[in-house]
């Protein structure tokens, strides 16, 4: 599927060396000249890829720099940094190591906006490409920016406060690309680091994405070494789930709660950009510190777009655990999400089990109902005029807002599934709702079309 997110596909399937090599031919068609940053996470399909990239942007006369396996916001740092045109990073983020995909960046880092993404497709469906002439093709650059870009995380961590607390971490980045920056950064603000699952041969040895079930043998590993925190990243590291000290694994939006807590704290306020599927923790959290929170579609382009317009200091997505800090770069970072929880605790003496106690606190559902984009979207229809009366959110699909709950309805942008997502203050409540929501969905979509 072509989306903001990216396309991906399963390796040998529907994503080829041809595919890769057509896909960045449309990129490299598309953009305006310059030099163009390529990086890729630890799948073995990614040299293959990542050269049929290369050999697409080349053959368009766009030199590479080529960062070679990294996690994808040093991608994004580094197209910063070397001031290219754009990037591409060579990862199907957290899916299963089958899969991988092409992510389209533009300058800064900032993941590209639909309608670009539209003219690349439309580029790529029409095979409408730019060849240079054979006396102004691309070259290749290879340069290693982990050094750079774990120096650019420092900059904005208070290292002697880690310094002084000294933590004991345990990081599992799944054998992905943060095995090769997250342990060796927070080894340099003073933390004694144990690592699991750390080595980057091209194999899994828990699933890619961080469940809490993919996170078991991280949880026991920091009761085991009685360790202050554990962090674990999916292949590409923009994502951070943490573990607390209790060997509890948290939900993927509390390091975000926390840091943007602490950074609302700095009086570093202004706004807060997050998307309509994150919880109303951030509402609660932003209202103690006067601050507005802006809600985007979900996806992270269009988090980092608003953040531009909004020019808001910090942002991120609940569900993914990232923070966005455009002062470093514009995309979703797990790295920096480590660094900053490890900072916060340092600096607050506190441990997470206790910090968690004093974040506001919601729960939430979820379900999915499989059909076609067609009829995801006649659901949505269909919800919005029986809805009709009641506070709705119409950014992404539907979201139906109650007192301290809502419901949101969403066609999904990477399944041929219809989401359904609930949050309540109780556990029961948020699973009551989805349950009637996803039900309401079965029937509209048993209806024939014209019936509802
Ligand atoms: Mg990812």
């Amino acid at each position: 599927m072509f989306t903001v997110s990216g396309v991906r596909g399963v390796v040998g399937d529907s994503m080829t060396p041809e595919v890769a090599l057509n896909l960045s031919t449309a990129f490299g068609s598309w953009l305006r000249k310059g030099s163009v940053v390529v990086g890729r996470d630890t799948r073995p399909s990614g040299e293959m890829l990542q050269r049929a990239v290369t050999a697409g942007l080349t053959s368009t006369g766009h030199d590479v720099i080529d960062v070679g396996v990294t996690p994808s916001p040093a991608v994004a740092y580094s197209t910063k940094i070397f001031q290219a045109v754009g990037g591409v990073i060579v990862s199907a983020s957290h899916n299963p190591p089958e899969w991988n995909a092409l992510k389209f960046l533009g300058p800064e880092g900032m993941p590209i906006s639909e309608s670009d993404v539209q003219a690349i497709r439309d580029q790529y469906t029409r095979s409408a490409f730019t060849y240079a002439s054979w006396s102004s093709l691309g070259k290749v650059y290879p340069r290693d920016v982990t050094d750079a870009y774990i120096a650019a995380i420092i900059r904005n961590i208070d290292v002697e406060a880690v310094k002084r607390a000294a933590p004991s971490v345990v990081v599992d980045p799944g054998n992905g690309a943060g095995s090769l920056v997250t342990p060796y950064l927070l080894r340099e603000i003073g933390c004694h680091v144990t690592t699991l699952n750390a080595s980057v041969d091209g194999f899994f040895s828990r699933p890619i994405e961080p469940t809490w079930e993919a996170l078991e043998d991280l949880a026991r590993l920091v009761v085991a070494l009685k360790a202050d925190v554990g962090f674990a990243h999916d292949c590409d590291a923009d994502r951070l789930v943490c573990v607390n000290d209790k060997g509890e694994v948290m939900p993927e939006d509390i390091g975000l709660a926390i840091i943007v807590d602490a950074f609302l704290t700095s009086g570093a306020g202004g706004v807060f950009v997050t998307n309509v599927a994150s919880s109303l923790m951030f509402d609660d959290i932003a209202e103690k510190h006067g601050v507005k929170v802006v809600r985007t579609r979900v996806g992270e382009a269009y988090v980092a777009q608003k953040m531009v317009e909004v020019k808001a200091l910090i942002g991120g997505e609940g569900s993914c655990g990232g923070i966005i800090m455009p002062q470093i770069h514009a995309a979703r970072d797990g790295v920096l999400a480590a660094a900053k929880v490890t900072e916060i605790l340092a600096k607050r003496g506190v441990r997470l089990s206790e910090l968690v106690l004093q974040l506001p606190r919601y729960h939430s559902a979820r379900g999915k109902v499989a059909c076609s984009g067609v009829d995801a979207e006649r659901a949505v229809k269909a919800l919005k005029e029986r809805y009709r009366g009641k506070p709705l959110d119409l950014t992404d699909g539907v979201k139906v807002h109650g007192r301290g709950e809502w419901v949101l309805v969403r066609p999904s942008g990477t399944e041929p599934v219809i989401r359904v997502m609930a949050e309540a203050k109780t556990p029961g409540r948020a699973q009551e709702l989805c349950d009637r929501f996803l039900s309401e969905v079965s029937a509209i979509l048993a209806l024939k079309k014209g019936e509802t």
